[in-house]
């Protein structure tokens, strides 16, 4: 069995307009259940909760920033889940929800707690689907954002490979829209491409690309390959683990 973190961004998850994009979600399931059947063992972190919750709502008052994240993740979470649930099921296979936030990753008893709940739920074939307690987390303690929660994830669980799946095919050597840069194909350990990092983001999610070079670099750094591909690409998971024509993606090299 190989174990594998699959992170999945708001972006690849949501449409131009913010709607939750139910086509893309159907086919990652379809691609992790095709996973499953060639001996990864997968856990899934899934962004998307408040920009599921988003596009649900109405709310005729102006609400504060940690309003909005309260109120739209907590129903963006249970709508999620349930398409997560009613599809996987078509499979056969079970899931569970996990809900974390940044004080469970301390060493102590909560920490080897949240590894034995995922273990026992792996042990039992379920996937877990992680994702930030965004409801209830304080704001100063939060993530910086579901890649740092998938990297803590990849660590704690001992994978093999962590992947982001993100809107852009990887890392690019300069601004992704500019015909002039191209995606790094490979980060040696150590490397740092800080100097290519765009900080602008324009994304759905708290997460951008420096945040994922920094996780990506620190999670390679403990022995764990980390992919950053581009979720919006049609059958992405199957071809970059089947090893037939592998799509553009930027791989850190592990320690
Ligand atoms: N936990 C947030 C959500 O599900 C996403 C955080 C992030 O953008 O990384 O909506």
């Amino acid at each position: 069995m190989h174990r594998i973190v699959v992170k999945v961004g708001s972006n690849v998850l949501t449409t131009a307009s913010g709607k939750l994009d139910i086509t893309r979600l159907s086919s990652l399931v379809d691609q992790i259940a095709w996973l499953k059947e060639h001996r990864y063992q997968v856990i899934l972190v899934s962004s998307g909760a408040v920009a599921c919750g988003r596009s649900e709502l109405k709310v005729e008052y102006a609400l504060d920033s940690v309003e909005q994240r309260q109120l739209f993740s907590s129903i963006g979470q249970v709508k999620l889940v349930n398409l997560y649930y009613d599809l996987f099921r078509e499979y056969g296979i079970h899931i569970g929800q996990v809900l974390t936030m940044k004080e469970n990753f301390e060493p102590g008893d909560q920490y080897n707690n949240q590894r034995q709940c995922m273990e026992v739920m792996l042990d039992n074939d379920v996937i877990p689907v992680v994702n930030e307690n965004d409801t209830v987390s304080v704001t100063e303690l939060m993530f910086t954002d579901n890649d740092e929660l998938a990297g803590l994830i990849a660590r704690m669980m001992g994978a093999e490979t962590l992947v982001l799946l993100s809107n852009i095919d990887g890392i690019y050597t300069g601004n992704p829209s500019d015909p002039a840069s191209e995606v790094i194909r490979e980060v040696q350990p150590g490397e740092s491409l800080e100097k290519y990092i765009q900080t602008t983001k324009s994304s759905a999610g708290r997460g951008g690309m420096e945040s994922k070079h920094n996780t990506a670099r620190s999670v390679a750094e403990s022995g764990i390959k980390v992919i950053i591909a581009n979720g919006k690409r049609t059958n992405i998971l199957v071809d970059l683990f089947s090893g037939n024509d592998t799509p553009i993606h930027t791989e850190f090299i592990p320690n």
